[in-house]
């Protein structure tokens, strides 16, 4: 079978166990005693969260619930009070979760593949390998953030691990990698080392044990691994502002519903297209006096959506509008009203009235 990478794997993990022990973290709480349930805990508490912020959490935690039956039995409000600050509550849930299904499905201790420990709550393959090379010295390999970007900057791995093909491609690596003794020390040293030197920002590349196999290095670009998420093209979606305009040259201006996109804010009538002008003029008792005049669209752009906005300027004679919900104001004093943000562009725009007064 083609070995996945031209280095040995015994080059790279010798590399890094030989740093390990000389700047590795080696006191860290969880590390005494190397229990699965400890190390589980911390490393739920480490997802998205540095060492320094876990630990006092993770004291705490180990004198309220010192082992899987005391966490099991405890109320999921005293669980969710210690981690309290912490944030991503879904995992104390889990975490709480889980401790039950060890103690009702295997006496309160953790099962020995990562296979099943994977199938636990809030595990996945990463932690599942994490608690049992950590704990049990089982070769099991791990792929976190931290391991993820030292592997994919020491092979110039192209693209987002988000995508199946990358994160594949690294799991390899991590498996290849993992060496076979040593289990523990190596697993905290892959991620001691993404952590403290092949960090995000500006690696100290000069400080590696593994800088001289590594590609990103030799290429000089290791802040472009690993890829970044593609951004999604959001779609498009557009509307037609009718910028209705009195004699006096004020403007219409209609309180949206209060929910949906700019609930309760003011906006111009809107409708699809610019040929239905004459249907929104009627449904408000008002007709045109001129020709419509298109003002240059743009685009305003929502989390989920871009709109494209078309503003339509019509003059018009009022006939009805006093009962209507709508109001005619000064475009460059349209008062306390909240307003939209493109309509706030488009009012900046406009020319000012004659007069300013309101109906
Ligand atoms: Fe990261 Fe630099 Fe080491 Fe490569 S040489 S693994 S980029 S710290």
């Amino acid at each position: 079978m083609r070995s996945p990478s031209p280095i040995s794997p015994a080059t790279v993990s010798d590399a890094v166990l030989a740093w390990y022990d000389q700047y590795g973290r080696q006191s860290l709480p969880w590390q005494h005693p190397r229990t699965p349930y400890q190390v589980w805990v911390s490393e739920i508490m480490l997802q998205q969260t540095q060492v320094t912020t876990v630990i006092p959490y993770f004291q705490r935690f180990m004198e309220r619930f010192p082992d899987v039956h005391s966490l099991a039995s405890a109320a999921q409000d005293e669980v969710l009070h210690l981690w309290t600050g912490l944030g991503y509550y879904a995992r104390a849930r889990n975490l709480h979760k889980c401790a039950q299904t060890l103690v009702a499905e295997h006496a309160g201790d953790f099962p020995h593949t990562v296979e099943e420990v994977a199938a636990l709550s809030g595990i996945g393959r990463s932690t599942a390998g994490a608690i049992l090379a950590q704990s049990r010295g089982v070769r099991a390999a791990i792929l976190d953030g931290n391991v993820k970007r030292v592997l994919a900057r020491l092979h110039a791995v192209e693209g987002w691990p988000g995508k199946k093909p990358v994160e594949n491609r690294l799991w390899e690596l991590a498996e290849h990698y993992t060496p076979h003794q040593r289990l523990a020390d190596y697993t905290q040293a892959m991620m001691d080392l993404g952590a403290t030197v092949c960090t995000r920002g500006t690696p100290n590349c000069s400080a590696c044990p593994i800088q001289p196999h590594c590609q990103a290095h030799a290429n000089g670009n290791p802040q472009d691994y690993p890829g970044r998420k593609p951004k999604k093209a959001l779609p498009v979606r557009t509307t037609v502002m009718l910028i209705l305009r009195d004699t006096q040259g004020r403007v219409w201006l209609e309180p949206r519903p209060s929910s949906g996109i700019w609930g309760g804010l003011w906006c111009f009538p809107q409708t699809e297209d610019v040929d239905l002008f004459d249907e929104a003029l009627a449904q408000r008792a008002l007709s045109a006096s001129d020709t419509p005049q298109p003002l240059p669209g743009f685009r305003h752009t929502f989390s989920h959506f871009h709109l494209d906005i078309t503003p339509l300027e019509l003059r018009v004679q009022t006939v009805g509008t006093r009962d209507s919900n709508g109001r005619w104001v000064d475009p460059a004093a349209p008062g306390e009203l909240g307003l939209a943000a493109p309509v706030k562009k488009l009012l900046s725009r406009l020319d000012r009235p004659q007069q300013t007064s309101m109906l």
